[in-house]
């Protein structure tokens, strides 16, 4: 007699392995979130000089004090201006490219315009970072920029073989610069007094996050009750008699400009003494929106200026113009920045149809014919791995785990990420492996090639399997801790994207591919943590007994926890 079939469920055990999956994840996010959030506490990161020095070679040191916007002065050996540098870093940290954010030093002169961009630190990986340096193109479309062209600048080419990273990179300049630059010549934030000349109830006033040009006025109940937008630095190159004078303009809550009034000026006192006693000329912008001060025509308004002081107040009208229009601007450019714009293109779209096509075989069990089973085996080696690069590794699983998954610049991949996680947690199938993957493609190609064909010991073949897993302990260690080692040398999957790779990952590669000619499917027994990984989540058959990766799990889940606590 037969003896009856197991009905062991499977389900109390693989729920276990996806959950103690999720909670190295969570493990891994939450402390690098913690360190990104001790990162903002404590401001911008330091400024190193030789990065400054980089785009100004005179540079002899860095001024203490940040301006209004965060960005720093640099001066010379004698002591003088010679421009402002400021960072992407921390505004810009949740732009991710390939697996984490760039900080880029951008160089100001002082009339304004861009000299220079310099990489100053990245969580992406390194090739892909090196492939932008070296590229003359990218960084320097930004140079001979005023910071109000760079921030609506959207027409730059990236970097062939790290599209991500240059798009991130894009992206945080134009997130950096949407709070508006810095005044070299009125560098004082607004006080309290000087927003009581235009609301009496004043009590506090606070800087806009997004545009540093505005100002939000409360009351003692801590109550809006109006803005103050300055038309410095906007209005800092419109020269009245002798210099630019800096206004500010009161908006009630509605957006209705309820007054304003002349602060620092460079121009001759006597005249603008003149414009600010003037109540009629300060009263004629009372009433107008922000939309019809930007677009305010002083001729068409019959606007004459004050009396005996006609260029001043004349240069502070346009000065307001000019203030309105700018903020508009920055307006529309921090919303773009911030929209939540999905940037799929053609690669991304190709990528999701190989994915589609992939499922649709491995889960339906389609009887493809050998030749066309052949032909989508080329072309996950031709186009997805090659053309695209578009293949899961641990560096790219970490980065997304620490930093959130780019699926707007990274759709095609972040879908078939998704599709590998998900069928075999799912259904037991390991699509990705068996049906998606490059590398793993490649190996089937170059299966039993060669007559001769390699029996490892079974001890030999007992000891090489613990490999995958002392590497993935490895990423989470690395993860976890932060330490600053770059995991795509620990795998193959970067030198298929061989315009960039290093020669840790094509040596990886290329031993891994020749090793299969000998030893079927090579690399993904004995060397792959991210095989291991789809592989322990895949729902099976035997996934309700308990197995020795299940302890190797459970260990790996304990080590992160200990890591978090203790770091
Ligand atoms: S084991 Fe690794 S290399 Fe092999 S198919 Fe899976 S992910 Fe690709």
């Amino acid at each position: 007699m037969k003896p009856p079939k197991s009905r062991a469920r499977p389900w109390g055990l693989h729920l276990m392995r996806v959950t103690l999956f999720a909670v190295i994840i969570v493990l891994i996010h939450s402390q690098h979130a913690q360190r990104q959030a001790d990162r903002q506490y404590q401001g911008s990161p330091s400024i190193n000089l030789a990065n400054v020095q980089s785009i100004f070679p005179r540079a002899a040191s860095i001024s203490k004090k940040a301006l209004a916007n965060g960005g720093h002065e640099v001066l010379d050996a004698d002591g003088d201006v010679l421009g402002l540098v400021l960072q992407t870093s921390p505004k810009s940290d949740h732009l991710i490219g390939f697996s984490g954010p760039t900080n880029t030093l951008i160089g100001f002169s002082l009339d304004n315009q861009i000299v220079g961009l310099d990489i100053v630190s990245s969580g992406d990986t390194r090739e892909h970072v090196e492939q932008i340096r070296l590229d003359e193109r990218f960084l320097n479309s930004f140079v001979g920029k005023s910071w109000e062209q760079a921030q609506i600048l959207s027409d730059i080419d990236a970097v062939s073989g790290a599209t991500l990273t240059s798009l991130a990179i894009q992206e945080s300049i134009l997130l950096r610069f949407s709070g508006g630059r810095t005044s070299l010549r009125f560098p004082d934030p607004l006080q309290i007094n000087e927003a009581r000349r235009l609301f009496e109830a004043a009590d506090s006033v606070e800087q806009d996050p997004a545009h540093h040009a505005l100002w939000h006025v409360k009351d003692g109940a801590g109550t809006k009750i109006g803005s103050v937008l300055c038309t410095s630095p906007a209005a800092d190159n419109l020269i009245g008699y002798q210099g630019p004078t800096e206004t500010w303009i009161g908006f009630q809550p509605s957006g209705i400009v309820s007054g304003i009034v002349l602060g620092r000026s460079y121009d001759n006192a006597q005249y603008v003494n003149y414009v600010r006693d003037d109540k009629y000329f300060l009263s004629l912008f009372d009433g107008l929106s922000l939309q019809e001060l930007a677009e305010l025509d002083p001729v068409e308004a019959e606007i004459d200026g004050v009396s005996g002081a006609t260029m001043t107040s004349m240069t502070v009208t346009l000065g307001m113009i000019q203030a309105a229009k700018e903020f508009r601007v920055s307006s529309k450019a921090a919303s773009s920045a911030q929209s939540l714009a999905v940037n799929w293109g053609l690669s991304d779209l190709g990528t999701a149809m190989v994915v589609i096509a992939g499922i649709a075989i491995a889960l339906t069990r389609l009887r493809v014919p050998r030749y066309l089973r052949l032909a989508f085996q080329l072309l996950l080696i031709g186009y997805l791995g090659l053309i695209n690069g578009d293949l899961i590794s641990q560096a790219m699983i970490v980065g997304w785990a620490q930093n959130g998954v780019p699926w707007r610049n990274a759709g095609g991949l972040a879908l078939l990420t998704l599709a590998a996680f998900l069928v075999p947690i799912t259904t037991k199938r390991n699509v990705y492996c068996t049906h998606l993957c490059p590398h793993g493609a490649a190996q089937q190609l170059l299966k039993r090639r060669v007559r001769w064909q390699l029996a490892l010991p079974r001890w030999l073949s007992s000891f090489l399997k613990m490999v995958p897993a002392l590497l993935l302990a490895w990423c989470v260690v690395v993860a976890i801790v932060s330490l600053p080692m770059s995991l795509v040398d620990i795998e193959p999957f970067n030198a298929w994207v061989f315009r960039v790779a290093g020669w840790a990952s094509i040596t990886i590669a290329i031993i891994g591919l020749v090793a299969s000619l000998f030893v079927p499917m090579a690399y993904c027994r004995y060397g792959c943590p991210t095989g291991l990984t789809l592989g322990f989540l895949r729902l099976s058959a035997r996934s309700g007994q308990w197995s020795h990766r299940d302890g190797f799990a459970v260990a790996l889940a304990v080590l992160a926890v200990i890591l978090w606590v203790v770091t």
